[in-house]
């Protein structure tokens, strides 16, 4: 779906390469793309008639166990970040599939398995080294340059490239995690005993709930994943209300350990058209989860609708202190639309469009950027709020004011 002509492409190895691609952008008048992991389904790593600086080949992670702490090039995917930290028995909050990339998912908020116990993933980044667009090098952390620090987690790549990032490390051993899987026609019993359960669920239980139909093979089910970060048998006693109480077709939950969660979802084919659109959502009412169950089963898209509670560790960090949106969230729902037919574009976009308009009744601000594909018709303003928007603008003007950075969802500087 994403066809687009940058003028050129760059490599770097390094950062002097960073810093000589954006001097070069600076003399070409060229736009800048940066590319991460180049999972954004909102195709921003590349951009018409821009210079698109790739960090693929910018990926060396460096674990230091004493401190449990981590250092990752701006390129770097999960699976970069999770293995070597797995050897120490340490993890950070991170996204559920290996090949997403750390840099997009982290500068938008980063939602993951250990995000009740341990925060967003922009809850431990601890600092980051930034190229800005005249090609200076600085470090943001509360510390230093402590407003564009502030503004990296949430605003996205509007403010620079981030060639390093530095993250808060935690133990995380053997776990109980894995899926437990119901048949599409019991998503209205299913979804509200989920809902129930992740209501009140301790910071130790991370669970999604989607409800899902494959493009190709047209089978649907209702997924929940799982991932208890404490003692075992309490973690299957906390469940027992989804294995027990419902009827789940598989049961894949199972001691393991976290690196072997991240690796449950297997990978996301590229090539794959895609239109995601959603809400934060301050509750999950008996309406919604029955107009969702409905809408999904009648439509026969293919795609799905994720449910993702937000409790636990992200809810006790302060609403200003990041320029994350979410943050008075308790729910986040999208509807993921994933096909394979050019065809179908219009009416796929259109349902997405249309299950993200019935969420309206319920929502707290705007939606998780990181997974859509469009901002809301309202404009940036209104998904981060206008208090948020207009300090991140500030911070846009002091350091990216000619909007070099502007494949993203952009933060304009006027
Ligand atoms: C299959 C799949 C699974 C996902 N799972 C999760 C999940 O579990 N949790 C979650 O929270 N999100 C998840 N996401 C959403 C994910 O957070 C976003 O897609 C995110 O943008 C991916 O980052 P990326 O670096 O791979 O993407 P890219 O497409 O490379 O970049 C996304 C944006 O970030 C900018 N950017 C990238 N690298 C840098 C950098 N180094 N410096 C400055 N700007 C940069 C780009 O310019 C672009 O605007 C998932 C997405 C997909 C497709």
């Amino acid at each position: 779906m994403i066809e687009r002509h940058p003028e050129l492409i760059v490599r770097p190895l390094d950062i002097s390469d960073v810093v000589t691609a954006l001097r070069f952008a600076r003399e070409a008048d060229l736009p800048v793309a940066v590319r991460g992991g180049g999972h954004g389904v909102a195709g921003h790593c590349i951009g018409d008639g821009s210079l698109v600086v790739d960090l693929r080949l910018m990926r060396e992670v460096v674990v230091d166990p004493e401190s449990r702490t981590a250092t990752c090039g701006g390129g770097a995917l999960w699976e970069d970040l999770d293995t070597p930290g797995q050897r120490h028995g340490l993890a950070t909050p991170g996204g559920t599939f290996g090949d997403t990339g750390v840099a997009g998912l982290t500068l938008g908020g980063g939602i993951g398995h250990l995000t009740p116990s341990y925060g967003l993933t922009l809850d431990n980044l601890l600092g980051a080294t930034v190229v800005t667009a005249d090609g200076n090098v600085l470090t943001a952390s509360e510390n230093e340059n402590a407003e564009l620090f502030w503004a990296l987690r949430g605003g996205g790549g509007n403010f620079g490239i981030v060639v390093e990032f530095k993250f808060q490390l935690h133990p995380v051993g053997l776990l109980l995690g894995g899926h437990l899987d119901y048949r599409l026609e019991d998503a209205s019993i299913v979804l509200p005993v989920w809902r129930d359960l992740m209501a009140d669920a301790p910071d130790s239980l991370a669970s999604f709930a989607q409800i899902y139909r494959d493009g190709v093979t047209g089978e649907g089910l209702v997924n929940a994943s799982i991932a208890w970060v404490g003692d075992l048998d309490d973690g299957r006693d906390a469940i027992r209300e989804l294995t027990d109480g419902l009827s789940p077709v598989t049961n894949g939950v199972r001691p393991m350990y976290y690196s072997e969660l991240q690796d449950l979802y297997g990978r996301m084919p590229f090539g794959l058209r895609n239109y995601w659109s959603g809400r934060f959502l301050g509750e999950l009412p008996d309406e919604l989860l029955a107009l969702t169950s409905e809408q999904f089963v009648e439509s026969g898209t293919s795609g799905g609708v994720l449910f993702e509670p937000l409790h636990g560790a992200p809810t006790r960090v302060a609403s200003a202190a990041t320029a994350f949106a979410g943050r008075e969230a308790r729910w986040n729902a999208t509807f993921l639309g994933v096909w394979t037919e050019q065809e179908d574009d219009e009416r796929q976009i259109e349902t997405a469009r249309a299950y993200s308009r019935s969420l309206e009744p319920w929502k707290i601000g705007g939606g998780y950027l990181n997974y859509a594909t469009e901002a809301s018709a309202d404009g940036l303003e209104t998904e981060f709020g206008a208090q948020r928007f207009e300090r991140l603008r500030i911070v846009k003007r002091q350091y990216d004011p000619s909007n070099v950075f502007r494949f993203n969802h952009n933060i304009a500087p006027d």
